[in-house]
């Protein structure tokens, strides 16, 4: 059985006292919500007072991007995975798309993030998804397959515990666009079937795959409806607390 993950990912949006708020708000929200994983992926600087109003509560924290060294060095405006273990994370978001488009992440730096991640006991949602273009011309499958299998290169099956695939089709993060629910199973379908071959039959069974790209209140219950959708990766609408909760309570 895979347990339902619903993380929010806030992007550069809201000054500290915001965050904050609007973590109280959420955790308020869906106290009760025992299905499934909650997460909220604040920026850094309300990483920790997030976390530390949080604790204790079903609302898990993440970070939204990590530095590919494992070891503290002269990285100016780097931040260590172990950094954001030591503020109260449990998670990092890795190889979002707007990072791969806009600040020249690549299939390897997804790849060492994702290690010095697990190096230091965090869970990584790694990110993947086709774009527009890339669908179009009908290479969305190898285009996935790709950034799948770099950004795991070289994990162990045990390593895999500790991943959660987040598919956003890159035409439908922010635009309103959603992949059809078939689209989306036909693609989680897809990985799952990647990660039994690469990896092994039972990890590809456990691995969550989250689908990311425009989900809110109004469709996700018929995307988590889909066999191998075991989540949403959640942007605009997270960013209030009750749209969010709404999406977490989708039962
Ligand atoms: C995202 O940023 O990961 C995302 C899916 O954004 P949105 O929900 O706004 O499309």
């Amino acid at each position: 059985m895979r347990k339902p993950v619903i993380a929010g990912n806030w992007k550069m949006y809201k000054l500290h006292d915001e965050a904050v708020n609007t973590a109280l708000e959420l955790k308020n929200q869906v106290a009760n919500a025992t299905h499934c994983e909650v997460i909220i992926a604040p920026v850094f600087t309300a990483l920790k007072t997030v976390a530390d109003r949080t604790e204790g509560s079903n609302v898990n924290v993440a970070a939204q991007d990590c530095s590919t060294h494992t070891e503290h060095s002269a990285n100016t405006g780097e931040v260590c995975a172990d950094m954001i273990k030591d503020v109260g994370a449990s998670h990092i978001i890795i190889g979002h798309s707007e990072r791969r488009q806009f600040y020249g992440e690549t299939d390897e730096s997804v790849n060492e993030k994702t290690k010095a991640c697990l190096y230091f006991g965090l869970t990584a949602i790694v990110c993947v998804g086709e774009s527009l273009a890339e669908r179009e011309s009908g290479n969305a499958q190898t285009v996935v397959k790709t950034q799948l299998n770099g950004a795991l290169k070289g994990l162990t099956v045990s390593d895999m515990e500790r991943i959660i695939i987040a598919y956003e089709p890159v035409w439908a993060i922010g635009t309103g666009k959603t992949a059809t629910p078939e689209q989306a199973q036909e693609m989680h379908a897809f990985i799952r079937g990647v990660l039994a071959e690469t990896q092994s039959e039972e990890s590809a069974e456990n691995t969550r795959i989250l689908y990311g790209g425009s989900v809110k209140p109004a469709n996700v219950r018929e995307l988590m409806s889909e066999n191998d959708i075991d989540g949403a990766l959640v942007g605009g609408a997270s960013l209030d607390a009750t749209s969010f909760a709404q999406i977490v309570n989708y039962k």
